[in-house]
């Protein structure tokens, strides 16, 4: 079934205290990604219009946090089932605008439905917990309570699942909201805010914004009325994020980048290991915190992962999500695509075999062909080991001891996922130990479903997103300690 790109509207407005407004900083063009072409327009607020909408949070904070959260979460459960409903232009929205395939697209929505389904479930389940007084007819009650209005800083490879993931979890928190979406994919961001309101969310709960990243974050994080900033996005920016949090004493939870690392031991089978991580490392053209970006593969199976890996990346077709048969999409834009191909070039610098790929495609819009980068020693200088690629682009490289694997996965300065495909159990164990890594996939992906924290390490990044924990990074446990009058 194809997408119907007629039901998107690729333009998106500002939404601060319950009405859609223009931003009066001015408008960017909406890009797609696949050909180039502009699509639409994203509204840009002037300060006083974040200015309204963090005042809007504040005020409506009192009636929203007071409000059972079993209700709180009945919107988000018909959020949920409203943007079921809209699959067709969702998928048709993020297509266009982030240059994904129609099938990651299509899966992107069925996730999001599922996170803001899975929160409007836990709202009602958060639990205080009682702890025995130290005098006799006393007690003590540990309560989580909603923390205040908060921001939302989201990066645009995942828009509308990394929407989901924070304003599911804050508002069934009993926080409002000033969120700030990429400028990269700001329909998707529109569509997710209007489910929510269609749902029945009351005015100044929801506030969406775009604009000038850093002056909208600046005044953000300079706002007393801000209790907490969750951030999705590269490093760089996280780091400067939670600096620029910190002389208020934000609260910060950081999701950031990933060069995922993936171990092939001696008894990996390499057709499952390959069929098992091709799905990460080309869906989304590899621009996923989690993609696989480096596989060290035993010297004994080097060759054999090379060569199928290549004929693997060979078969994907690469194209607009719109046509037939697609199964390789664009990257974000042409910065993106440059920054690949410069990795490329300096991989082979460094004495690697670009066994595939390493070039834009001829085409219109922003594609790099599939690319496999052989041969870097474990201890090369290659910015591609170290630097986060985001993009289809894969390194291989080849190791003889678990030491020298453990050590190069460890060496890039990224701790998130990675992956291990092995049968033993005593390596399954030593490496659980030994990786810097928060999110481990053996011998299978390691997915970011709704019902389980998760959060990064190092430059990965902080605190934890989904699963009771991702509510509770919303609240505040206050201790309520208590004798009979
Ligand atoms: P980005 O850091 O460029 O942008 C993320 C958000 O920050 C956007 O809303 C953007 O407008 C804003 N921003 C950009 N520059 C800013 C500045 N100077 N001050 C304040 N805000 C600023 O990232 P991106 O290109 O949108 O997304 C890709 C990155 O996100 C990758 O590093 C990827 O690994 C990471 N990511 C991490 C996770 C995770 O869960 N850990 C999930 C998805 C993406």
């Amino acid at each position: 079934m194809s997408v119907d790109t007629g039901l998107a509207r690729m333009s998106a407005d500002l939404f601060v205290n319950g009405s859609w407004t223009t931003g009066r900083a001015g408008r960017l063009d909406n890009v797609d990604p696949g050909n180039g072409r502009t699509i639409g327009a994203v509204s840009l607020a002037g300060a006083d219009q974040v200015a309204e909408a963090i005042t809007a949070a504040e005020v409506a904070f009192a009636a929203w946090s007071a409000r059972p959260a079993v209700g709180r979460g009945d919107i988000l459960r018909c959020a949920a089932r409203l943007l079921a409903d809209r699959t067709e232009e969702a998928a048709a929205t993020i297509l266009l605008e982030t240059g994904k395939t129609e099938a990651d697209a299509r899966g992107e929505i069925d996730r999001a439905v599922e996170t803001l389904r899975w929160n409007g479930e836990q709202a009602g389940r958060v639990q205080a917990t009682m702890f025995p007084g130290v005098v006799a007819g006393s007690r003590r009650t540990s309560i989580p309570t909603s923390l205040g209005p908060v921001a939302v800083i989201t990066a645009w490879n995942f828009p509308a699942v990394l929407a989901t993931r924070k304003l599911g979890a804050a508002l069934a928190a009993g926080c409002t909201v000033v969120f700030k979406a990429s400028e990269f994919a700001p329909a998707t961001a529109r569509l997710v805010v209007e489910v929510l309101v269609d749902a029945g969310l009351p005015a100044g709960v929801l506030n969406l914004v775009f604009g000038d990243p850093q002056a909208v974050s600046e005044q953000l994080t300079s706002s007393s009325s801000i209790k907490a900033l969750s951030f999705t996005g590269s490093t760089a920016v996280g780091k400067a994020l939670a600096a620029q949090a910190a002389p208020n004493l934000i609260r910060t939870v950081m999701e950031l980048g990933g060069h995922a690392p993936v171990l092939v031991m001696d008894d990996a089978d390499v057709d499952h290991v390959i069929a098992t991580t091709a799905a990460a490392k080309f869906g989304s053209a590899g621009q996923s915190c989690v993609a696989p970006s480096r596989y060290f593969v035993h010297e004994s199976l080097y060759q054999e992962f090379v060569d199928k890996l290549t004929a693997k990346a060979e078969t994907y077709i690469l194209g607009h999500g719109t046509e037939e048969g697609v199964t390789l999409g664009a990257v974000a834009h042409q910065g993106r695509l440059d920054a690949l191909v410069r990795l490329a070039r300096d991989a082979a610098d460094h004495g690697a075999v670009i066994t595939t790929g390493g070039k834009q495609a001829a085409r219109d819009g922003f594609y790099l062909e599939p690319t496999v980068v052989a041969g870097l020693p474990l201890d090369s200088k290659a910015m591609i080991l170290s630097e986060e690629p985001f993009g289809p682009i894969a390194t291989v490289s080849s190791f003889s001891t678990l030491d020298e694997a453990i050590d190069a996965a460890n060496a890039a300065p990224y701790s998130f996922a990675a992956y291990l495909f092995t049968n033993s159990m005593n390596m399954r164990d030593e490496v659980v130990r030994r990786l810097n890594a928060s999110n481990i996939g053996i011998n299978q992906l390691a997915p970011s479903l709704p019902d389980v924290p998760l959060g990064g390490l190092g430059n990965s990044g902080y605190g934890y997103e989904g699963g009771i924990e991702g509510i509770l990074a919303f609240t505040q446990l206050r201790l309520v300690s208590e004798t009979a009058g």
